[in-house]
């Protein structure tokens, strides 16, 4: 009984996490849209002067520099 519980919370946790690594944004630099895993958040502290925090970057633009 405790092992079928625990692999029923397993299977709900793997989709959890692949739908949220399905979703996809659209690049505020490019405008290309790319999948949430491949795009990273801008954040206050990050140094990028061109970007504002809270908008989404694709890493090929992350390391363009662009
Ligand atoms: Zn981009
Ligand atoms: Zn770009």
């Amino acid at each position: 009984m405790l092992r079928l519980r625990a692999s029923g919370w397993t299977m709900k946790h793997v989709t959890a996490a692949s739908i949220a690594q399905a979703k996809s944004v659209v690049c505020n630099c490019c405008g290309h849209r790319v999948l949430g895993r491949f795009a990273s958040e801008v954040e206050e502290n990050d140094g990028l002067l061109s970007w504002h925090p809270g908008q989404r970057i694709c890493v090929d633009c992350v390391k363009g520099g662009c």
